[in-house]
């Protein structure tokens, strides 16, 4: 943070665990963002919310594999705290996470709800040089902050969960109209829109459009890096519409710039990711937002130039 940094506190206006800052330099840029993002929300916004299948009734805070829901759908997180497990970094294709949800006995303290509380650090939106807006995690919320090297505190441990990518479920056809008028209407060169496809057994594909254009939370100003630090990860705990979730890859430190890669692999763009999928048995997943076909600056050495383009809208 400089000197001439302004602040308003908490963007999400107390919705959230903790206060998500934001620094800017001119009026004229708050007034830009809130004439396009208009709302802040802690979780995806949808009518669908039918419960699809049974809790569990541990009395243990879901500690042990006996536990229903992990039993049945997983084994994901090792606690509250330290978040995912490592190994599911690992694979290409992420596999969906199920949390236990409203049916189940547990209580919040439960090992097996984590993203349905909402971001889980203190978060800060800032100006960077060459991306807009971009989120880290300030040092004045560390503990040691007087320290000499301050800033090589780590903030966020591996596998610990960030925050979630946030915004209005769409279906398809809208996502192409929204995407149209944002460019032609309103003059958003930023296309915000998450597309998510899952491929369910063979030769089902369940596709899941977030917009957090106007209706959004913080993931939306999150950059896209070629070399990034998180990852997103589908998680379902109420409904059948996932939330899209991001974990720390490795440790963070503060104020680094968070990051992830919009075509939702690490290492490979989106086009390469479209070829080896065949290759994938079941219940993989894409993601990619939609971008206009920009160059990339995220100046990692893996960078491919451009940002990820999803040419299905
Ligand atoms: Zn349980
Ligand atoms: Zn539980
Ligand atoms: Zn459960």
């Amino acid at each position: 943070m400089s000197n001439n940094d302004k602040i308003i506190e908490d963007i999400a206006e107390g919705i959230e665990n903790y206060p998500i800052r934001l620094l800017y330099q001119e009026r004229s840029q708050v007034e830009e963002l809130k004439r396009q993002h208009i709302k802040y929300v802690k979780h995806n916004v949808s009518l669908d919310s039918d419960f699809y299948y049974d809790g569990c009734d541990c009395a243990d805070n879901c500690e042990s594999s006996e536990c229903g829901c992990k039993s049945t759908h997983g084994y994901f997180y090792t606690s509250q705290i330290s978040g995912l497990d490592p190994k599911l970094f690992q694979s290409t294709f992420n596999r969906t996470i199920y949390e236990c949800n409203s049916l189940c006995v547990c209580l919040n303290q439960c090992q097996n709800r984590l993203v349905q509380h909402g971001v889980a650090l203190p978060l800060e939106i800032f100006r960077t040089s060459l991306c807009g807006w971009g989120v880290r995690v300030p040092l004045s919320h560390t503990n040691n902050s007087k320290e000499k090297d301050a800033d090589d505190q780590i903030v966020i441990k591996k596998g610990q969960f960030v925050c979630e990518y946030a915004g209005e479920i769409i279906k398809t056809d809208e996502a192409r109209r929204r995407w149209r008028s944002y460019k032609n209407d309103y003059g958003i060169s930023d296309n915000y829109i998450l597309c998510v496809r899952e491929h369910i057994g063979k030769d089902r594909i369940l596709r899941t459009n977030i917009d957090p254009t106007r209706i959004g939370n913080v993931g939306r100003y999150i950059n896209h890096s070629c070399s990034p630090n998180l990852q997103m990860f589908l998680v379902r705990v109420n409904s059948l519409v996932p939330a899209a979730a991001l974990f720390a890859t490795r440790e963070i430190r503060a104020n680094e710039e968070l990051s992830f890669d919009y075509s939702g692999q690490i290492g490979i763009g989106i086009e390469d990711a479209k070829l080896s999928d065949s290759n994938e048995e079941d219940n993989g997943s894409e993601k990619c937002i939609v971008r206009n076909r920009k160059p990339c600056f995220c100046g990692s050495e893996n960078c491919h130039g451009y940002l990820p383009f999803d040419e299905s809208l």
